[in-house]
């Protein structure tokens, strides 16, 4: 095993966190963007995630990028807007900079986003604020996304340990070892803890795609989740297919959207969602904690909605724009997956989401579509269903206690998930 130093006395030496750490940037190049050699690569992450970028980095000049650009953010300078900026400033955006990513995708630069922020870095300002912040964000964000979305290019999203995200997930520990904790949880969630990461990551991906050919196979109508707070069925768009693990690019490029990833996902119908759901772990958006999410659906659209905490932006998010109250996706998780076992509430969706089946309100992605959707114009996505919207915020709705049925297209029902568990 090569441990690049550290390797300490004889025998098996332990996997040291600089080589996890790379092999972790090495699975973000060649799995998750599948970077083909003379692409640009634009790169967002928080401040503190420098160590995982500059790996990242240096593994995307290896593979041949020709130039990778880092954009940072910083919870400081974050916080320092909402203690000092005039208050008609919460409306604006860095629309130049979304416009100019947006060109990039468009002429072929992969995108790769480190997440790490912390769940609750606005929790304690003026509601009102963050929520025009967030939506004045979204709206100048609109070109990027599109491009993201339906898979113009190659992008994915790897998670990086961080101070105040690893002080949430372990607060009763130290912060020294909350971070490495949560670096442990990461790497092992990214499949990097073995030798091969890239073998583990081609298995992982070959059983993602047997479950989703499993289901396209049964060209569902709908799906039905019953459990504790649920009887929701949710109607899946017509010409829709299952997606799960590597995709392929309309640039035609192999590539992992998310690091890690235990989902097989499609698109809903968006006027064929009825019953009431509850939330089954808090949904943490941009800074707010939101828990107990109660909701009940009406021919697609959210007619109640209710939570313990953090309702007022719930309540603003179902607000931003008419696509907010219907559903852009339905993605199953075994209950028993690697993330979900950990036990960890990671207050972050690309952890959460993958440790639950859940739905996710506002756009959906064109690409769960026969053929990826490549055929179909965005009048003819409306028209089988596909949800348009400003917002995508997955929300889990599965557990150890939910059922699955599939309904087909004569009502009848087939056991799909049995507490939270494949039915194979
Ligand atoms: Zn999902
Ligand atoms: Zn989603």
């Amino acid at each position: 095993m090569d441990t690049h130093g550290q390797a300490g006395g004889a025998g098996t030496a332990p996997t040291t966190h600089a080589v996890r750490l790379e092999r972790l940037a090495e699975v973000a190049v060649k799995v998750g963007l599948g970077l083909r050699p003379g692409q640009e690569l634009v790169i967002t992450a928080p401040l503190e995630t420098v160590s995982l970028v500059r790996a990242i980095t240096e593994q995307a000049y290896k593979a041949g990028a020709s130039l990778v650009t880092t954009f940072y953010s910083d919870d400081a300078a974050t916080l320092a807007r909402f203690a000092y900026a005039p208050e008609e400033a919460f409306d604006t955006a860095a629309g130049w900079l979304y416009s100019g990513m947006a060109e990039a995708y468009r002429n072929g630069a992969a995108r790769l986003a480190v997440a790490g922020d912390d769940p609750s870095l606005l929790a304690g300002q003026d509601t009102a604020r963050v929520s025009r912040a967030n939506r004045a964000r979204s709206q100048a964000y609109v070109p990027a996304l599109e491009l993201i979305a339906n898979f113009s290019t190659n992008w994915t999203i790897v998670s990086a340990a961080t101070t105040p995200w690893a002080r949430t997930v372990f607060p009763d520990l130290p912060e020294d070892a909350a971070v490495s904790r949560l670096w442990d949880a990461i790497f092992s969630a990214s499949r990097v803890d073995g030798p091969d990461p890239i073998a583990a990551w081609e298995a992982h991906n070959a059983a993602l795609h047997a479950r989703m050919g499993a289901l396209n196979a049964h060209r569902f109508a709908a799906l039905r989740f019953t459990g504790p707070g649920t009887d929701l069925t949710v109607g899946l768009a017509d010409d829709h297919e299952w997606c799960g693990g590597a995709s392929v690019s309309r640039s035609g490029i192999t590539c992992n959207a998310n690091i890690p990833t235990e989902e097989v996902f499609t698109t809903p119908h968006k006027d064929r969602v009825d019953g009431v759901v509850t939330s089954t772990k808090p949904l943490s958006y941009q800074g707010t904690l939101i828990d107990g999410i109660r909701v009940r659906f009406e021919a697609g659209r959210i007619v109640e909605a209710e939570a313990r905490t953090g309702g007022a932006v719930l309540a603003k998010v179902l607000e931003t724009d008419a696509g907010a109250r219907q559903l852009g996706e339905v993605a199953l998780v075994p209950a028993s997956s690697a993330i979900s076992a950990s036990g960890l509430l990671f207050y972050n969706t690309l952890y959460d989401e993958n440790a639950a089946s859940h739905i996710a309100l506002g756009q959906a992605y064109s690409k769960c579509f026969v053929n990826g959707g490549a055929e179909f114009s965005e009048a003819d996505l409306v028209a089988r269903g596909a949800n348009r919207s400003l917002i995508h915020i997955d929300w889990m709705i599965g557990s150890a206690e939910i059922d699955v049925d599939g309904l087909t297209a004569e009502g009848r029902a087939i056991p799909v998930m049995r507490a939270g568990e494949w039915i194979d």
